[in-house]
């Protein structure tokens, strides 16, 4: 290829949620402008655009929670609520030109790899084709709904969290939420004072942090509107406690584990008077093991009169209802299904084929694993945003999205001057990088017996074990030698026909 047009490449980028914003901007700012970026809803905003339940709400503190180079002075609360982070990506989007380069209503159905470029094919069935590919297609956006029998039975109403429905009012009703997790808790503890009866069906309690939020006043956003540096420290202060209290005890350092497990138990002590209740909200594992859920309201909630916390498992679902084993139903005018997402579906159902017509299920078939995080050996040119093993948990995830996404551009840099024919990773560059992750598992919470969507279906975290300086260290510069220095040649694949001839 020219150099000149290695000089300005054309880039996709799936998604027009916080990464795939965060992206473009970038992009722009490295000089490249042939950006086309495909949105599959008529709106941005990613999962602050899906999840629009009651109480929805960001459990990393909002200064926290926002791109380095934007601050946001006017937050109104510690924890951001879910509109007001939908309306800080609107407003960075548009101020950085971004919505303007959307392609709402369209997603990407088809990505092929051939002859060097991408070959594309849009949900509207436009062709076009491309030199990268950056899926910033997020994590937990495919909706679980459980295996439950008579699901289909349930004469109420009943919905998934992530497709909330704002024509029933909840005032008043009795309502059943099954699942525990950050995202029935919030709900729980928004709803629990409106509905008229709530029934928790819980599986597995879950330990719950208590961390106060705050509504910020005109004089504390006076004090940060046009000040960058101070929101910049800010949001620095919040991320030097975060790293080095609830990274560090989720990733092996006992002290920190032993401060944060203290804590965890005593809110559970201090807020549950009533000993059978606080047996059944107590958990056989690890604090830390499943994500760490951030509430002071969720305790208070489930211990209303109004509030019936279940722990008998659930045998059907019936027309009224839910029944549980043992046979008692309890009557139900809706249901809210919180039982989260399936999170290694990543950009799936894409229709995705990389060199040598090797698809994206047939490369995962045995484990979904990446080369760090973003990189997939057979598929050049291509990059998942964050991918397996990002350090995901209880931090920020535009912080990580941030690293990944300079991490990424150093990757095309080399491509722009040529260093690398295509952008692959080696196959043994990724076993060799899932070697190391899994050798800093060990010591990790996540292997204490818990069940989470952390893990894959062989039972393995799919997360980041060692520090998140370490992490950030690793991104900075890029290890050559895990990439073909030259593109492989294309092994032209055998079409089921030819085969059996
Ligand atoms: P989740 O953490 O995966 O929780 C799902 C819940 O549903 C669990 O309590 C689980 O029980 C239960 N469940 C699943 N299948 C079930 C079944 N068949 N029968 C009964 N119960 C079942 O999902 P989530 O609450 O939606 O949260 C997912 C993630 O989203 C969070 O961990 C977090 O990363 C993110 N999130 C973040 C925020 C934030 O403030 N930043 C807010 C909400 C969500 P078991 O524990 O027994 O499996």
């Amino acid at each position: 290829m020219e150099n000149k047009a290695r000089q300005n490449p054309s880039v996709a980028v799936i998604g027009a949620g916080m990464t795939g914003i965060l992206m473009a901007i970038k992009l722009r700012e490295a000089g490249i402008t042939d950006i086309t970026i495909l949105e599959k809803a008529d709106r941005l905003g990613g999962t602050w655009r899906e999840n629009t339940y009651p109480g929805v709400a960001c459990d990393v503190p909002a200064h926290m929670y926002t791109y380095s180079f934007r601050g946001n002075p006017e937050w109104e609360h510690r924890f951001a609520h879910g509109d007001e982070i939908q309306k800080y990506f609107e407003e960075v989007s548009s101020e950085y030109g971004v919505t303007e380069q959307i392609r709402f209503n369209e997603s990407l159905d088809q990505a092929h790899y051939e002859d060097g470029k991408w070959k594309l094919v849009t949900s509207k069935g436009n062709r076009f084709e491309v030199d990268f590919v950056v899926a910033a297609t997020g994590i937990l956006h495919h909706p679980a709904y459980p295996d439950i029998e008579g699901m289909d039975s349930f004469k109420g109403h009943m919905w998934h969290t992530a497709r909330w429905n704002h024509d029933v009012d909840l005032t008043g009703k009795r309502v059943g939420i099954i699942g525990t997790g950050s995202t029935s808790t919030q709900i729980i503890a928004d709803i629990a004072g409106k509905v008229g009866h709530l029934t928790v069906f819980q599986r597995t309690p879950q330990w719950i942090f208590n961390i106060p939020d705050k509504d910020y006043t005109e004089a504390d956003k006076a004090r940060l509107r046009g000040n960058q540096k101070l929101m910049a420290k800010l949001s620095e202060r919040y991320a030097f406690v975060m790293r080095n209290t609830f990274t560090k005890a989720v990733t092996g350092n006992k002290l920190a584990h032993s401060v944060i497990s203290w804590m965890t138990k005593r809110n559970l002590r201090k807020s549950v008077r009533d000993p059978e209740l606080r047996a059944k909200l107590t958990p056989d594992y690890k604090v830390g093991c499943k994500r760490l859920i951030f509430s002071s309201k969720f305790y208070h909630a489930i211990q209303r009169e109004n509030v019936f916390l279940e722990t008998t498992g659930i045998d059907h679902i019936s027309e009224g209802g839910v029944v549980v084993n043992g046979g008692q139903e309890h009557e139900l005018d809706v249901l809210i299904i919180a039982t989260g997402f399936h999170p290694f579906n990543f950009m799936r159902p894409m229709d995705l084929t990389g060199r040598d017509g090797r698809s994206i299920d047939q490369a995962w078939e045995k484990k979904v694993q990446a080369y760090r995080s973003v990189c997939l050996p057979g598929f050049p040119n291509f990059f998942l945003m964050l991918g397996p093993n990002s350090p995901i948990g209880n931090y920020s995830v535009i912080a990580m999205s941030e690293v990944q996404t300079r991490y990424v551009l150093k990757l095309m840099d080399h491509w722009r001057q040529g260093d690398l024919e295509t952008i692959e990773a080696t196959e043994e560059a990724k076993v060799r990088y899932n070697e190391y992750l899994k050798a800093g598992m060990g010591k990790t919470v996540w292997v204490g017996g818990c069940q989470s969507w952390y893990l894959d279906p062989d039972g393995d975290p799919a997360m980041w074990p060692y520090s998140w300086d370490q992490w950030v260290k690793e991104h900075e510069e890029i290890a050559l030698e895990d990439f073909h220095r030259t593109a492989p040649a294309e092994i032209v694949p055998i079409r089921p026909a030819e085969k059996a001839a």
